[in-house]
């Protein structure tokens, strides 16, 4: 396994579609093991292929974190449906955002397809941070952060504070 980069706002990547995986293979499978170790460096508990540079539609979550590492999960060509009409608002961050936090209502459960690590293909439901997370994974892979929910002047503000960081981080490390 190896730690990746994760690129952040405002790099244009971030607003691609990434395309669908033809076929789950020992390369996805790597992929998959750097995206986690990434996440997992990052004190992340979910990333998509897409915040590593890569335009695949796949997503490595673990709910469990940050500070427990106990269910490592791979989503690969994740499609969602059925959206509950309730909603429930979180406290949503983002490791391609770093340090911003903000309120996102999304529906509280919604159906959900996917080829798991092995290729296998799976449906369950959503609900809880788990609703919440893979309708945050499942935007990067449409180039959609959760910031673009905000008001103009709100994502601008995100963008300057995140601008302000990296520069902070490169004069340091310098
Ligand atoms: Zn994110």
């Amino acid at each position: 396994m190896a730690i990746r980069e994760i690129i952040t706002v405002p790099d244009p990547r971030l607003k691609e579609i990434s395309k669908p995986v033809e076929a789950v293979t020992d390369e996805t499978r790597q992929l998959m093991d750097d995206m986690l170790e990434t996440m997992y460096e990052a004190d992340g508990i979910g990333l998509a292929a897409i915040q590593v540079g890569v335009p695949q539609r796949i997503i490595v979550m673990d709910l469990s974190g940050p500070e427990e590492r106990a269910e490592p999960r791979f989503f690969v060509n994740p499609v969602l449906s059925d959206p509950s009409e309730g909603k429930t608002p979180y406290d949503e961050g983002c490791l391609s955002v770093p340090g911003y936090y903000e309120t996102i209502e999304r529906p509280s459960t919604i159906k959900l397809t996917y080829l798991d690590y092995d290729g296998n293909e799976v449906e369950e439901i959503a609900e809880g941070m788990f609703a919440t997370c893979i309708q945050h994974e499942m935007d990067h892979l449409e180039g959609v952060l959760f910031i673009d929910y905000l008001s103009r002047l709100k994502r601008q503000r995100a963008v300057q504070k995140v601008k302000k960081l990296e520069k902070d981080k490169a004069r340091d490390a310098a």
